[in-house]
């Protein structure tokens, strides 16, 4: 079994990194940072999204393990006194796979993924956009921006803008309106929905004067008059012990 580590790139996790390689080589695994069956994400939330965007290509081999070193780590069930137990877990094959779907989002001839979220923002004007549901039209939305998040996602930026959050054993997308318009000429749902992941979300208008972000990254509209995002059939897979549950990192993250 072969593993990698990633690091957070703003703070000095080098201890941690040694442990971690103590464990793995106490175990029997062997150091790919290339081609490697898990990777030990060291770090936070930022740095998971880092991972996950590092290792693309190899999404359907690659298992991420996080060991969470300070900052929120929503994603993460290990600290860093769990390092020998994570390891463990790993080389006795006895962990739950937890996979998520990717976000997938065409603009133009690129197509992007994204973990979290595709988001869009017009800093500058109001945004006008057309949005279709599966090629039906829902409503113009007139506003500063839109997001599409995925169960993993809900916790992030959507919850900042007051969407749900979502129990991360659905498998659903959800979209949210950012600061948006309501009076007696602008009219949008006003609310989020959560939608089937596999509806196809297209948002049309003038995406010219539009940031377009998704997880960490940024990306330019380059022209595009249609964004169209959908789930994706890649999915991540993340370790976690199997008796593991999202509701004690919602109570450690965000209520106590
Ligand atoms: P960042 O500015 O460090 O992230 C903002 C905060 O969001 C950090 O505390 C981060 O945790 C946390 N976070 C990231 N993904 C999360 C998730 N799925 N659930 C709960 N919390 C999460 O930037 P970053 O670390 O590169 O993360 C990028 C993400 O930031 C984007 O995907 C977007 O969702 C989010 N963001 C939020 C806002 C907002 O809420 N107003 C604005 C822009 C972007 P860590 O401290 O552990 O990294
Ligand atoms: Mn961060």
């Amino acid at each position: 079994m072969k593993f990698a580590i990633f690091t957070k790139i703003d703070k000095d996790v080098s201890d941690v990194e040694k442990l971690v390689k103590e464990a793995c080589t106490k175990y029997g695994l062997s150091l790919d940072n290339d081609n490697p069956d898990f990777v030990f994400v060291l770090g936070g939330d930022g740095t998971f999204l880092r991972a996950v965007h590092h290792y693309l290509d190899k999404n359907e081999q690659v298992k991420f393990i996080g060991i969470r070193c300070g900052t929120l780590g929503f994603f993460y069930q290990f600290e860093v006194g769990d390092i020998e137990k994570a390891v463990e877990l790993v080389a006795k094959n006895n962990y739950f796979d937890e996979s998520h779907r990717l976000i997938e989002c065409k603009l133009g001839n690129q197509t992007i993924y994204s973990v979290n979220e595709i988001r869009f923002e017009n800093p500058f004007h109001t945004l006008v956009c057309n949005v279709k549901l599966d090629g039906r039209e829902l409503e113009t939305f007139h506003g500063n921006g839109l997001l599409v998040c995925s169960e993993l996602g809900s916790t992030a930026y959507n919850k900042s803008v007051g969407g749900a959050v979502i129990s991360h054993n659905l498998d659903l997308l959800q979209l949210t309106e950012i600061s948006t318009i309501q009076n007696n000429i602008y009219r949008s749902l006003g609310s989020s929905i959560v939608l089937k992941s596999e509806t196809k979300i297209t948002f049309s208008g003038d995406f010219s004067n539009v940031v377009i972000g998704y997880d960490h990254l940024t990306c330019q509209p380059d022209g595009a008059k249609e964004i169209e995002v959908t789930g994706s059939n890649k999915k991540i897979h993340i370790v976690y012990s199997k008796d593991y549950s999202s509701i004690n990192n919602l109570k450690r993250s965000f209520i106590k």
